[in-house]
């Protein structure tokens, strides 16, 4: 970005402006914490403003009143768009957030693969549904209308890819938002809302704010003229954001953390290809981006005659995971994405070990090295054995590369300690049996669970959580529904008094 426009990163009725107070902010790479970009810092009065277009655009605006095939084929333009700009905003992803460069292309993939789904969505709907009234002289239909100005509120783990969870059926059901990323990772979201314009959309549609939670997020979440607040990020803040959405009586989406169990059956590992694939994907549950993901596999629960061969394994692979710059050549996996983070990774891990975890691989900073600045905010994958459930870091989300390993000897005990955590949002289970998979997955009180695999989602299947891990769903026909209004119609073909007053 030029520095003169560089701090311009506000976008309000079409126009991009810098913070009403003229702060910045520098945006730090976090493989060397040094500054690669300046954004504007708004607050609250940024807030308002970009809240006021929003409401006008919807009040007043073609938008909401678009046909759905117009809707639809803008979705599809900004998906062409992405696809057009991939490698750009995949490196912008990578360098922002932390994440290997290929992480940051499957990234912008999926980000237009939200868009494409949406759009078909909606075109694959019919109208209103009919319902029956029992007499010829009434017609009933049930029919749906956009909810109106949205909030959306998002983290810095997969930046656009949680905006788009939001912006895509956002715009499909014909809303108009305000969307305010992650203070730290903003930089793919402005690069997105260029993207909307150039596609056509009209201004004033959508707005951005760049700037912190505590003052531009809480002022979205109790705004009066915002009509629905989406929110992903942690429990704390979620808390706050709905607390402050009560007031005003908004519709509420909550996307939170999670921690969430990897349970493995020993007969899911009797031949060594089954082995091979459980362990892999243990490690590729716990350590992908640095295991800066809210469905992370960060509980290991593994049946105790498996332990420690499966633990051995499992060790000595994440001990070679190859820790670098996201670009750098075969890095396979980023720094964490703040110094804070990096801070709050080795708390949970001082812990863990003062409360009796034994330390099998990682627990520590990495050394610098070519691909590793001494400055980045780098740390080695861990594994801690003999964890339990009493732990600190076993019960709340550290969002760092540490994996706790617990044990099970029944299946009724592997589904208690599966299902014993405040959060739901992901678990997998991993056998041979097939009838034991499908109990258990019934039995498991997450809202995604997979059976001998971890961490694919579809954007046609609801993603979202039990428990403390949020309120509503995000993809699937649930996902376009949050952003909707129902309204019943019912009209008297043959009105008549009702004469229920004899006067
Ligand atoms: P965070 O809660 O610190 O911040 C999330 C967003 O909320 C940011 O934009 C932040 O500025 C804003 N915010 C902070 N305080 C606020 C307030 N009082 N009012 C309004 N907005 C406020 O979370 P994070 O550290 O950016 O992201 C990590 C968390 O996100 C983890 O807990 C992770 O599990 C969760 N997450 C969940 C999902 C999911 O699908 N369930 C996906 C990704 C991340």
């Amino acid at each position: 970005m030029a520095a003169q426009q560089a701090e311009q990163t506000i976008h309000v009725g079409g126009e991009w402006r810098p913070a009403l107070s003229g702060a910045t902010r520098e945006i730090l790479d976090p493989a060397d914490a040094e500054p690669f970009a300046v954004v504007a810092e708004g607050d609250e009065k940024d807030a308002d403003l970009a809240v006021a277009a929003a409401r006008r655009a919807f009040d007043e605006g073609p938008w909401p009143h678009t046909p759905v095939a117009g809707r639809a084929a803008l979705l599809r333009r900004v998906a062409d768009l992405l696809v057009r700009d991939r490698e750009e905003l995949g490196l912008l992803e990578s360098r922002d957030a932390g994440k290997t460069l290929e992480e940051g292309r499957v990234d912008i993939d999926c980000v237009a693969d939200a868009f494409r789904y949406f759009a078909d969505l909606v075109v694959g709907e019919g109208g209103g549904r009919v319902v029956d009234a029992g007499t010829a002289d009434v017609h009933s239909v049930v029919v749906h209308e956009p909810v109106g100005v949205c909030a959306l509120i998002t983290p810095w783990n997969y930046p656009l890819l949680q905006a788009s969870w939001k912006i895509a059926p956002a715009l499909a059901a014909g809303n108009t938002f305000v969307v305010k990323p992650s203070e730290i990772t903003p930089l793919t979201t402005v690069a997105l809302l260029r993207l909307l314009a150039e596609a056509g959309l009209p201004d004033g549609v959508a707005g951005l704010v760049t700037g912190p939670g505590h003052t531009v997020g809480a002022r979205l979440a109790e705004h009066p003229d915002v009509d629905l607040v989406s929110f992903t990020g942690g429990l704390v803040s979620g808390t706050k954001v709905a607390r402050a959405a009560a007031d005003t009586v908004k519709k509420v989406a909550l996307e939170l953390g999670g921690k969430n169990p990897n349970v493995v059956f020993a007969d899911s590992c009797a031949t060594e290809e089954g082995f091979d694939t459980a362990v892999d994907q243990a490690l590729n549950a716990a350590f992908i981006h640095s295991g800066q993901v809210c469905s992370a596999g960060s509980r290991l629960i593994v049946e105790e005659s498996l332990r420690e061969r499966f633990v051995a394994e499992l060790a000595r692979r994440a001990g070679a995971i190859r820790l670098g710059r996201g670009t750098g050549e075969g890095v396979e996996c980023g720094p964490l994405v703040s110094e804070r983070q990096r801070a709050r990774t080795e708390e949970y891990v001082a812990s863990a070990l003062e409360e009796g975890a034994v330390l099998r691989a990682g627990g520590k900073r990495p050394e610098p090295s070519e691909l590793r600045p001494a400055n980045g905010y780098f740390y080695e994958p861990t594994v801690l054995d003999r964890c339990h459930r009493d732990m600190r870091v076993v019960r709340e989300e550290v969002f760092g590369p540490v994996l706790t390993v617990e044990t099970f000897t029944t299946e009724d005990e592997a589904v208690a300690l599966a299902n014993d955590t405040e959060y739901g949002l992901a678990g997998a289970v991993w056998t041979a049996d097939a009838g034991r998979a499908r109990r258990v997955a019934g039995r498991l009180r997450h809202g995604t669970v997979w059976i001998n695999d971890f961490h694919p989602y579809l954007p046609q299947a609801e993603w979202g959580g039990f428990g403390r891990s949020g309120v509503g769903r995000e993809l699937g026909p649930s996902g376009l529904a949050e952003y909707r209004e129902t309204k019943h119609v019912y009209q008297n073909l043959a009105p008549a008094p009702v004469r229920w007053f004899a006067g």
